[in-house]
């Protein structure tokens, strides 16, 4: 199952992405954790990111399609993958068409998460991650049981610096300008289904099994 997961940040993609890799036995793939993960090694990959992450720009097309051909190339994505933040451009969907296209493979469905301003503001701002195992809390809707300590593994819970309000509202600025066009971009290509992003994870999760169980998918 090749999947794409398409959406404003804020939509839940990370979220159900974590669920699907479980259930479907398929690696997550995210752009943002790979970016993340080279800003705090202190990669050359991440000094060139971060000013455009700390920003909430994108970093440019040619990085991340790079980042992602080379991962695909993984035999681990052999069974399939999911793509969580990636492509945000035209420009990175083309160049995904044509790494895949050299494997002589393709993508079965974009899901396209259709999510209201509200919700993914509310849902970014008050997101907390914890530092060791990656899990994410919400200050208000999901705490954990221990102001500031991962229920999961103890670990210390941050807020990303990407996550403050007026970096949320350029994201959100910069994917309705650069990311949405690829809904139209997919929809032509026949691939695209519709979900509610503002849905709760174990409703969401319900419909996307039954969308792959439908599409015999899964
Ligand atoms: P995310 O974790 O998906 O919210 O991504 C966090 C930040 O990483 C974004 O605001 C961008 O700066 C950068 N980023 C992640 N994925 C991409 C991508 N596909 N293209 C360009 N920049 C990206």
């Amino acid at each position: 199952m090749k999947l794409i997961l398409l959406g404003p940040p804020g939509a839940g993609k990370g979220t159900q992405s974590v669920e699907l890799s479980k259930s479907y036995g398929i690696p997550h793939i995210s752009t943002g954790d790979i970016l993340r993960e080279s800003v705090k090694a202190g990669l050359p990959l991440g000094l060139k990111a971060k000013s455009y992450m700390d920003k909430g720009e994108l970093v440019p097309d040619e990085v991340v399609i790079g980042i992602v051909a080379e991962r695909l190339k993984n035999p681990d994505t052999k069974k399939g993958f999911i793509l969580d933040g990636f492509p945000r451009t035209v420009k990175q969907a083309v160049g995904l068409d044509e790494a895949l296209a050299k494997m002589l493979s393709g993508i079965d469905l974009v899901i396209y998460f259709q999510t209201s301003t509200k919700v993914a503001i509310e849902r970014l701002t008050g997101r907390r991650v914890c530092k060791n195992c990656g899990f994410n809390y919400h200050a208000k809707n999901m705490p954990p049981r221990k102001e500031g300590v991962c229920d999961k593994c103890g670990g210390p819970l941050y807020q990303r610096p990407d996550d403050n309000e007026a970096t949320v509202l350029n994201r959100l600025k910069v994917y309705e300008e650069q990311t949405k066009p690829l809904v139209d971009y997919y929809m032509k290509k026949g691939t695209l289904k519709k979900v509610s992003g503002d849905l709760q994870v174990g409703e969401l999760f319900k419909v996307l099994s039954q969308i792959f169980a439908e599409a015999k998918l899964a």
